[in-house]
C-alpha cells in the first residue's frame, strides 16, 4: 500500500489505475502524513479512491546540500523556501499525474495563512477534481515568485500562523477525501454535516437514554420520521441562527 519511487517519493496507492482521485503533497516532513493514512483515508486508498503521494522537497534541493531555503532579500530574520527547488518538485508532481490520470490541469494549491479562507464549499469544489497538488511552506514562507509563477490558488485555515504547511494540508486532504463518493456509507454520508448545506448540525444523541439526570428529546425516540427530520431541521436553524449567524447571511 505505501509504495517507495526510489527518489524519497512515496505513494499510498492499491493501484496505479482507477483510483477517483490523485493528491500529491510537497512538503520537507513526509513522514507526517504516515500516521494519518489510517481509518478513512486508509480505507479511501484500500478501495482505489485516493492515490496519495508524498513528496520530499529536499530532494529537489540545491547541489550536494539539496539546500532548498535561503536568505530574505532586503534583510530581516528568518529563512524563505527558494522558487526552483518548489518548481521542480511540482513539475515532478505534474509528470507522475499525467502518467497516472488524463488531468495536466490539477490546480497547485498553496497553504499560506496569506490565503483565501479554507471553507467546505472549497472542499466540495476540490473533491470534484481528478488531482490536487498541495504546496506545504515553511520558515517564512515561499518566494513571491511562486506564488506568481507556479500556483493557481492559496488557502488560508484559520487566522493564526502555524510552523509549517503539512497541518493546513491535512486539513484540506481529509474534508476532501471524506466527501469522495464511495469513502463514507451512505448512513453517515457528509450530506448532514455542518456547512454542507450552509448550516450547522443538528444535536444528535446515543445511549443511554438518560445520563446524569438528562434525557433524550422524546420525538427522537417517537419513531415518526416525519417528526424527527422537521426537528432537525429546525434545531439546525436555530443552533445556526445562535452559533453562526453569518452562515445564513451568506446563504
Ligand atoms: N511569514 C508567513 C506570514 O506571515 O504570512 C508565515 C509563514 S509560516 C511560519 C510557515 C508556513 O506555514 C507557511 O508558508 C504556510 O505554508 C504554513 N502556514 C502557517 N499558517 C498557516 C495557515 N493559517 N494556513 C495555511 N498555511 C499556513
Amino acid at each position: 500500500m505505501r509504495a517507495g519511487l526510489g527518489n524519497g517519493a512515496f505513494f499510498y496507492t492499491s493501484s496505479r489505475e482507477n483510483f477517483s482521485m490523485h493528491i500529491s503533497i510537497i512538503t520537507l516532513f513526509p513522514g507526517m502524513f504516515d500516521g494519518m493514512v489510517t481509518s478513512m483515508l486508509k480505507k479511501a486508498v484500500d478501495e482505489h479512491i485516493l492515490e496519495l503521494e508524498l513528496i520530499d522537497l529536499r530532494l529537489y534541493g540545491l547541489g550536494k546540500r539539496r539546500s532548498v531555503d535561503d536568505q530574505p532579500y532586503g534583510g530581516g530574520g528568518g529563512m524563505i523556501l527558494r522558487p526552483e527547488p518548489l518548481a521542480a518538485a511540482i513539475a515532478a508532481a505534474r509528470e507522475r499525474i499525467v502518467s497516472g490520470s488524463d488531468d495536466r490541469q490539477a490546480p497547485v494549491i498553496l497553504m499560506t495563512p496569506q490565503g483565501t479562507p479554507y471553507t467546505q464549499t472549497i472542499a466540495n469544489r476540490y473533491a470534484k477534481l481528478d488531482s490536487l497538488i498541495l504546496v506545504c511552506g515553511h520558515y517564512e514562507g515561499v518566494d513571491e515568485r511562486v506564488r506568481e509563477l507556479l500556483v493557481s490558488e492559496e488557502i488560508s485555515i484559520g487566522d493564526y500562523v502555524l510552523t509549517g504547511g503539512e497541518i493546513p494540508a491535512m486539513v484540506v486532504l481529509d474534508s476532501v477525501v471524506r466527501l469522495l463518493p464511495g469513502v463514507l456509507g451512505a448512513e453517515e454520508g457528509a450530506a448532514h454535516d455542518s456547512f454542507q448545506n450552509g448550516m450547522l448540525e443538528y444535536p444528535q444523541y446515543t445511549r443511554p437514554l438518560m445520563f446524569q439526570g438528562q434525557t433524550v428529546p422524546s420525538v427522537l425516540l417517537s419513531g415518526n420520521h416525519g417528526e424527527i427530520a422537521k426537528w432537525r431541521t429546525e434545531q439546525s436553524e436555530q443552533r445556526t441562527r445562535q452559533r453562526r449567524p453569518d452562515l445564513l447571511v451568506r446563504k
